[in-house]
């Protein structure tokens, strides 16, 4: 795990948990496609496993936990690869399928995981264009850090609990929940048109064969 040392601006910005917990979200509804559900439905029989995804979605940023502890920036090691999300995902696996086999329960951590990667790969100082993206060893073990030249998530400060809980924070996370929130909705909203249509083609489907049934001569 690399250590940036005590300097309060070798600390890198992050995504707050609200994003994270949003793109847990996003995976759990790919699982109630897959598990061929009404999402409400699934909201009540699948708690659980909407929990451990959105758990796992940000299960990478415990380091800077330990960080917060040694007033070094632990943030952004090993465990913010796609080797750790690999590990996590079978490793999960192993303890409980929430899908109907071992490799598609693997997928669905994995892309839990995963999605933390890629919201961090845009996570930045500044939003726009520019080389203020934190960075993370993607390909771990080469040390090399990833990032996006386009910065979509302004991250939040954590080299201190002070800095924790600033206004500044509050307004990032504020930016996270409106962004992912109408991407959310957006998702939701499509979603439903699906389902819709699907139940509709279904109830056609067996209308169809019922006056197939009730008229053998045809
Ligand atoms: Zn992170």
């Amino acid at each position: 795990m690399r250590l940036r040392g005590c300097n309060p601006e070798a600390f890198r910005l992050m995504a707050s948990p609200v994003a994270h917990s949003f793109a847990g979200f996003w995976t759990f509804l790919l699982l109630t496609a897959r598990l061929k559900v009404r999402l409400a439905t699934a909201c009540r029989q699948y708690l659980p496993q909407l929990v451990l995804l959105v758990l796992l979605a940000n299960l990478a940023d415990v380091d800077f936990l330990f960080g917060l502890g040694v007033g070094a920036d632990l943030h952004h090691g090993f465990i913010h690869s796609l080797a750790a999300a690999v590990f996590v995902a079978l490793g999960v696996s192993c303890l409980w399928r929430i899908a109907d086999s071992f490799w598609r329960s693997a997928t669905f951590y994995f892309l839990a995981y995963s999605s933390h990667l890629l919201i961090d790969l845009f996570t930045g100082t500044k939003l726009g264009w520019n080389a203020t993206a934190s960075g993370i060893p993607l390909l771990w073990p080469w040390e090399k850090d990833f990032r996006s030249p386009l910065v979509l998530i302004v991250g939040v400060k954590h080299k201190d609990l002070p800095a924790l809980f600033s206004i500044q924070n509050v307004q990032s996370s504020f930016y996270e929940l409106l962004i992912f929130g109408v991407i959310t909705a957006a998702l939701l909203a499509l979603w439903v048109r699906h389902q819709r249509s699907r139940a509709m083609s279904h109830s056609r489907e067996t209308a169809s064969r019922v006056v197939c049934n009730s008229n053998p001569i045809q």
